[in-house]
């Protein structure tokens, strides 16, 4: 599967976004613990636990949505999860966002699993070609200079050393040859030698 190795960074930057919103819920709930100790106002201990609350079924709901993300087989479902990713992870923004960092990377996660979704939508994955080596073996020519030493380029080589005597020229790179030569010393054209 081409998109195997994405929807792992998805799982991930989902479930470290969930771990974050629940631990920056968990420090809400140990503030306001700390806070009712030093006689804080009521007021404000009980939205702190509230917040803290919030921040739980976020998380909590977060990391469901990523586990059922991960199960997804069908780009179409996968969709639909990872936008639900997105749209969580920004309303955990309210409750403090997992220290904001938790909000990133659960947003981008979720983003990524939409393209995802939708570019695989195009093509789906039983319609790959099966073995599709990841780096090009053997002999496939790269442009450029091994390109040119395998044949030899008129314009890019040098002539060889002018021979003396009687020679055939080549046509092509006006090269100098041995008479009884049949194909250019240079570029390897046949030569027009009268036989
Ligand atoms: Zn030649």
């Amino acid at each position: 599967m081409a998109d195997e190795g994405s929807r792992y960074e998805v799982t991930v930057l989902g479930g470290l976004g969930a771990l974050l919103i629940l631990i920056n819920g968990l420090v809400d709930f140990y503030v306001a613990a700390v806070g009712s100790t030093y006689s804080a106002p009521v007021e404000f201990t009980n939205d702190l636990i509230g917040v803290g609350l919030v921040s739980v079924l976020f998380a909590v709901l977060l990391a469901v949505f990523v586990l059922l993300y991960h199960g997804s087989e069908s780009s179409t479902t996968r969709g639909a999860w990872a936008l639900l990713i997105t749209i969580f992870a920004a309303f955990s923004l309210w409750t403090g966002g997992g220290f904001l960092v938790g909000f990133l990377l659960a947003f981008v996660g979720g983003v990524i699993g939409i393209v995802l979704a939708g570019s695989s939508h195009e093509t789906p994955i039983w319609a790959v070609p099966a073995p599709v080596p990841s780096s090009p073996s053997g002999p496939v020519p790269t442009p450029g200079a091994p390109a040119a030493m395998a044949a030899p380029n008129p314009a890019s080589s040098p002539l060889p050393p002018r021979l003396s005597g009687i020679v055939w020229y080549c046509r092509r790179c006006e090269c100098d040859n041995p008479t009884d030569s049949r194909v250019c010393r240079h570029c390897g054209t046949p030569l027009m030698v009268n036989d």
